[in-house]
């Protein structure tokens, strides 16, 4: 059993599909076991997404620099930098502004290989080749050379967790122990 956080971000919220993507998570037999509607403040933002993490960090710059690759588009000339660690410290200044425009819906989801099924039905980070049927897929179309031109995160509508470690860090910043509650979903019992 595994538990694992997700977080409706602004442009979902805006957008009124806040019902829409639970229910996919719902559906699948996915248990919530705790929510809160809430805006987030700056120093969530920052712990949410940490500036020690590299592997974080480089993650986003090289998928910056495939998407530019496949645009023939020029990373220095456009960024400044082809370094992926350096456009990762960029893209996460844009993201802990982007979470905080608005009001924001987390949840933490528990079932069996929830982290992976959670990522599965979000589909990839850049919703341009997220394909359709995933919640990326099916309601965007962002890609990491639109928003770099803007200068703003990617706008994919949510944020799960990618790994069970990073659930295990994430959970606890938005949720206390108390408000994470223990219950039986009736499928359970057809599972077992
Ligand atoms: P996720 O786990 O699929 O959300 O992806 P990451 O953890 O790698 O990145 C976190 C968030 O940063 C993504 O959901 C996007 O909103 C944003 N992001 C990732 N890559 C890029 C990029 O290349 N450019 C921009 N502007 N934003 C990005
Ligand atoms: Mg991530």
């Amino acid at each position: 059993m595994e538990q694992t956080l997700v977080v409706l971000k602004p442009d979902a919220v805006l957008r009124g599909l806040i019902g829409e993507i639970v229910g996919r998570f719902e559906k699948v037999g996915l248990k919530i076991v705790a929510a809160k509607f809430l805006m987030v403040k700056k120093e969530l933002g920052e712990k949410h997404y940490p500036a020690d993490r590299e592997s974080f960090l480089r993650g986003m710059g090289e998928k910056t620099l495939e998407n530019y690759k496949k645009m023939g588009a020029d990373p220095v000339k456009l960024l400044g930098t082809a370094d992926s660690l350096e456009i990762g410290r960029m893209i996460r200044e844009w993201l802990i502004e982007y979470i905080s425009t608005g009001p924001v819906f987390a949840f933490v989801l528990e079932g069996p290989h929830a982290v992976e099924l959670v990522r599965k039905l979000c589909g990839h980070t850049l919703p341009l080749i997220s394909p359709p049927g995933t919640i990326r897929g099916d309601f965007c179309y962002d890609s990491s050379y639109l928003a770099n031109t803007a200068k703003r995160a990617i706008k994919n509508l949510i944020h799960a967790s990618g790994s069970i470690e990073e659930a295990k860090y994430e959970i606890p910043l938005w949720f206390s122990p108390a408000e994470i509650y223990s219950y039986e979903r009736v499928e359970e019992r057809v599972m077992r």
